[in-house]
C-alpha cells in the first residue's frame, strides 16, 4: 500500500484535483472531509461528535479521524494506491498514519502541497457548491455543472456546504496556517514534499502535481 498525500489550504482544489487524478491514474482517493461528512449525515456517534467542530471552522479532534481512517487503511487492499485528501492535518495525525503503515505494510510516498493565495481560496469557497450525494465539486462562476444547479454525475441537486460562509472560511485559513504548517514541515524535512502552484485551470494543475509526482 502506497500513500500519496495532497496537502494545501481550506479551497485550494485538493478536493477537484483529487477527483481528477483518481479517473486519470488509478489513485484510490480517501477524503478526511468526506468521510466526516457521511458520518455527520448519519449521525453516527463519531458524526454527532464531530459536527459541531466542522460547523464552526474547527479540527475534529484527532482520536475521532485518526481512527476512522486507520480502520479504513487497515481494512483496505495490500496493493493499493491511496491518495489523502485532508488527512493528516496536524502532525499527531500525521504520527498515527505512521503508525497505521507500520502495521500493515505501507510506504509513505509523497506528499503534494497546492499553493494559492488567501483572496483565491475565499473566492473559490464562496462559490462552490457540491453534490450532497455523490461529493463532486463545481463553482458557480468557474467550474458549472452542465445543468444549472444539477451534478452532471448523478443528477441530484446541488448545496452549499453549512461551512462555506466567509466567516468560517476565515476561521478555517487561521487553523490551516496554525495546525498544518508543522505537517508541511515535516513532510519538508523528510523530503518527499513537493510544491505545486495552485493558480490556473484545473487541467493544468494536475498536470503540475502528476510531473511533481514523476
Ligand atoms: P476544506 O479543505 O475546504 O476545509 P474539508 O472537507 O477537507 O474541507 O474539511 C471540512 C471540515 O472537516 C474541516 O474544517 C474540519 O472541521 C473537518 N476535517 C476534515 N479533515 C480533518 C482532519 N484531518 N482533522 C480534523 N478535522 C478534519
Amino acid at each position: 500500500m502506497d500513500i500519496t498525500l495532497l496537502l494545501g489550504a481550506p479551497g485550494s482544489g485538493k478536493g477537484t484535483a483529487a477527483a481528477r487524478l483518481e479517473k486519470k491514474c488509478g489513485f484510490v482517493v480517501v477524503s478526511s472531509g468526506d468521510l466526516l461528512r457521511d458520518a455527520v449525515a448519519r449521525q453516527t456517534p463519531d458524526g454527532v461528535e464531530a459536527q459541531s467542530y466542522m460547523e464552526r471552522g474547527a479540527l475534529v479532534p484527532d482520536a475521532i479521524i485518526g481512527h476512522m481512517i486507520g480502520e479504513l487503511l487497515r481494512a483496505g487492499d495490500s496493493g493499493t494506491q491511496y491518495l489523502l485528501d485532508g488527512y493528516p492535518r496536524t502532525v499527531k495525525q500525521l504520527e498515527m498514519l505512521e503508525d497505521v503503515l507500520a502495521h500493515c505494510g505501507g510506504t509513505l510516498k509523497a506528499a503534494v502541497l497546492i499553493e494559492v493565495n488567501d483572496e483565491l481560496v475565499i473566492e473559490r469557497i464562496a462559490g462552490r457548491r457540491v453534490c450532497p450525494r455523490c461529493n463532486a465539486v463545481y463553482h458557480a462562476v468557474t467550474l458549472r455543472p452542465q445543468r444549472e444547479g444539477i451534478c452532471d454525475h448523478c443528477g441530484t441537486a446541488l448545496v452549499q456546504r453549512a461551512d462555506d460562509t466567509v466567516a468560517t472560511v476565515l476561521q478555517r485559513l487561521e487553523v490551516y496556517r496554525r495546525q498544518t504548517g508543522g505537517v508541511i514541515e515535516a513532510c519538508e524535512a523528510r523530503k518527499m514534499l513537493h510544491r505545486v502552484d495552485g493558480n490556473g485551470e484545473v487541467d493544468i494543475i494536475v498536470e503540475r502535481i502528476l510531473q511533481s509526482l514523476a
